[in-house]
């Protein structure tokens, strides 16, 4: 399951949390200067398997 950086379509590795806005690396460090205001998104699809009630990822 890979999400695509919704500003270029390349990887994303970052997303707002509670949201289902995906960012690159690149992307990311230009629309936030602080990125700890993000989550990864590794982090997310792998607490959303530990925790059920997780937010819902749309399938791809
Ligand atoms: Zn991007």
């Amino acid at each position: 399951m890979t999400k695509k950086c919704i500003i270029c379509e390349d990887k994303a590795q970052y997303a707002i949390k509670n949201t289902k806005d995906y960012y690159c690396q690149e992307c990311a460090s230009e629309q936030f200067k602080d990125i700890s205001y993000l989550i990864r998104v590794e982090d997310a699809l792998k607490q959303s398997k530990e925790n059920t009630q997780a937010i819902d990822y749309p399938e791809e």
